[in-house]
């Protein structure tokens, strides 16, 4: 009889070890910060991969039970998160780090940043640029980015070959640019990007019309028309400092949100990046409309552009994401430092030190962000049937001992560099601090060496 029952058990466990399910990869860490509806967190945790997906979340010894793994991480003393979602950059404009700093935004923009695109941007500066913001981004935890730019398609090229997820806008303005001549140029060349690479699985491609200040009432309605006929996001700069206001007021009696409802610009797969001056009507536009804010208080802090109402748009459920914005005016694409400043920003700018607590910081840099980009569904937690997306975080150094909280050490400790394993649709772009999809010494050589034709175009 006992013999019979010993049987049995081992039957049965060689029964489970048979029908343990494949995964592609296993990482297991001190702590999964899964950031779903409950904000569970499970010390110590396990995501397993299959693929592009998750597959499970668990104790280790859960999904050891549950899966046999091609390949482990094990990260024992490191956090494991989401990847981090920028809603709003210019990805190349690394190239312009420190060029022009300590400068109002329309003098900045039309003295120096203007004039330096006018004569520096090409193909070739698209893919050096993005090649190095990449980099950076890869090595400090960002998964996805939303980016508004010129010659898109090298973005795409680049952001692909990295093998980061980019919501990549090709830049529609008013005056001629290095890649389109015209507002009609630039539309054409939108939609022929979009064509391009709709259906990519790391790239959404957009259109991104620059602001209403720099676009007239057709372009703009033309370029929202195009984002919606194709089904695509529009990216949008949206009441970043008073004088677009006063411009608005002055030539259309509304703000900017109430001028671009009144001309039926906003859509749901609509992004607004600033939204620092809005009314308590616009936040209610933009929640009726269901456009996503990207939020980017370094930015607005360094061009004193203002101090966006986050609580507002908390309070009213606007779809609020994070953004490091051009590293131009940041200057680095560091979402860690981002989450820091948002926080401390919204406490000084609203004296209330319980304002935009940490937890509410990573909302922004993970949910928050997919929602602002309508990808939630896919992207921003650890739940299975989520694309891959996730880092690991080390959390050993003096700064960050001893550690009682980890999302508030992620918030207000953390740094970009404390990431160690990035990987984006299950695949793993840097492992203990090792790029694997980009040489990093050819990257940086020659960004260094273009540095010298943007020196000589200012000058
Ligand atoms: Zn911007």
């Amino acid at each position: 009889m006992k013999l019979t029952v010993v049987a049995l058990v081992l039957a049965a466990a060689a029964l489970a070890g048979q029908t343990r399910q494949p995964a592609s990869l296993v990482v297991v860490g001190r702590s999964v910060i899964t950031q779903n509806a409950s904000r569970e967190i499970l010390s110590p945790g396990a995501v397993a991969i299959n693929g592009n997906l998750i597959v499970d979340v668990g104790t280790p010894e859960a999904i050891g039970g549950r899966y046999r793994a091609a390949q482990t991480i094990s990260a024992p003393e490191q956090i494991i998160l989401p990847g981090l979602i920028n809603t709003h950059t210019h990805a190349a404009m690394v190239m312009f780090r420190g060029l022009a700093d300590d400068l109002a935004l329309m003098d900045w923009l039309q003295k120096y940043i203007f004039p330096a695109e006018a004569k520096a941007v090409s193909p070739e500066f698209v893919r050096i640029g993005t090649r190095l913001a990449n980099l950076e981004m890869i090595e400090s935890g960002t998964t996805t980015y939303a980016d508004m730019y010129y010659f898109e398609e090298e973005v795409a090229k680049v952001t692909r070959e990295a093998g980061l997820r980019g919501v990549l806008g090709q830049t529609v303005i008013q005056f001629p640019v290095a890649d389109a001549k015209t507002p009609a140029d630039a539309l054409a060349r939108a939609e022929a990007f979009i064509k391009t690479f709709k259906g990519d699985s790391l790239i959404v491609p957009a259109v991104a019309p620059h602001a209403m200040y720099t676009l007239d009432r057709a372009t703009l309605v033309a370029a929202a028309e195009l984002g919606r006929r194709y089904e695509v996001p529009v990216l949008i700069h949206l009441a970043e400092t008073e004088d677009e206001v006063k411009t608005a007021r002055t030539e259309h009696q509304a703000t900017p949100t109430g001028y671009l409802e009144a001309i039926g610009f906003w859509g749901p797969r609509t992004l607004a990046a600033h939204g620092v001056w809005v009314t308590d009507e616009d936040v209610q536009i933009l929640k009726r409309r269901n456009v996503g804010v990207s939020h980017n208080p370094e930015s607005n802090m360094k061009l004193a552009s203002g101090i966006a109402p986050v609580g507002k748009y908390l309070a009213a459920d606007v779809a609020l994401g994070l953004g490091t914005d051009g590293a131009a005016s940041n200057n680095d694409l560091d979402m860690f430092e981002a989450m820091r400043q948002a926080a401390l920003l919204a406490k000084i700018g609203s004296r209330d030190p319980t304002a935009v607590p940490a937890q509410s910081a990573l909302d922004m840099a993970t949910i928050g962000g997919a929602r602002a980009l309508a990808m939630d569904r896919t992207l921003g937690s650890l739940e299975p049937g989520k694309r891959a997306d996730l880092i690991t975080v080390s959390m050993s150094s003096a700064r960050q001992t001893p550690m009682y909280d980890a999302v508030s050490h992620l918030v207000y400790v953390t740094r970009g560099d404390d990431v160690r394993t990035t990987i984006v649709n299950g695949k793993v772009l840097m492992q203990n601090r090792q790029v694997r999809t980009l040489n990093r010494t050819e990257v940086l050589a020659q960004a260094k060496a273009l540095s010298q034709k943007v020196r000589d175009a200012v000058q």
